[in-house]
């Protein structure tokens, strides 16, 4: 089983494609959850990744999708995973599609998450995250059970660096400039189902696991 995720920054990518995943015992793959890690621990990668995140700007593609070649050649990933927030760009779907090919394995669906700018910039703007376990939560509709602590691992909630209002706008610009071109681009392979991203997170994930499912 291998599954992408598309969908605008807020979309819910990362709350339903972290519990699909943990559903189907898969692993998820964020290529934001790697970059964040990294930068973290000041790596050379975090030091690169860092400087075009804190702009809103995405991480080069060659960058990017090698760190994928590397992590879906992993173990675990032998019975499938899913992915969050790869890939981003043409170029990357492009050279995800080689990978694919080489390792003879098959993309078995692309799941739109569809929701209005309009609703992004609150949630973005109200989300605060688990810097271990990724888990994400929002301060009015998805907060955790104890204010500010994750419910899945007892870490203390955060904001994220580019959760911040002049970041968020330009990684809006970014996704529709650069990520949205995906969606026409799965839906000419037939890989695409669109899901209405803007419903209770259990309603979303009923239908996501429908669609894993079948
Ligand atoms: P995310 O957690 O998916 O919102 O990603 C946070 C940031 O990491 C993005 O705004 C990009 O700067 C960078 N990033 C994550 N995934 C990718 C990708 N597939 N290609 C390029 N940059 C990425």
């Amino acid at each position: 089983m291998i599954v992408i995720f598309l969908g605008a920054p807020g979309a819910g990518k990362g709350t339903q494609s972290l519990r699909a995943a943990n559903a189907a015992g898969v692993p998820h793959i964020s290529t934001g959850d790697i970059f964040r890690e990294n930068i973290k621990n000041k790596t050379e990668l975090g030091k690169l990744a860092e400087s075009y995140i804190s702009k809103g700007a995405l991480v080069p593609d060659d960058v990017t999708v090698s760190l994928i070649e590397k992590r879906t050649h992993e173990k675990d990933c032998e019975k499938g995973f899913i992915l969050d927030g790869f890939p981003r760009t043409s170029n990357q779907a492009k050279l995800f599609g080689r990978l694919l090919k080489k390792d003879k394995k098959e993309l078995s669906v692309v799941i739109n998450l569809d929701i209005k700018d309009e609703a992004l910039l609150d949630r973005l703007v109200k989300r605060r995250v688990c810097p271990k376990c990724g888990a994400s939560y929002h301060l009015t509709s998805l907060k955790p059970k104890k204010d500010g602590i994750c419910d899945e691992c007892g870490t203390a909630l955060v904001q994220r660096e580019d959760d911040r209002e002049e970041v968020i706008l330009q990684r809006l610009a970014t996704y529709h400039e650069q990520t949205q071109p995906l969606i026409n681009y799965y839906k000419r392979k037939k890989l695409l189902v669109n899901i209405d991203g803007d419903r209770p997170v259990d309603t979303i994930l009923k239908e996501v696991m429908k669609v894993i499912g079948s």
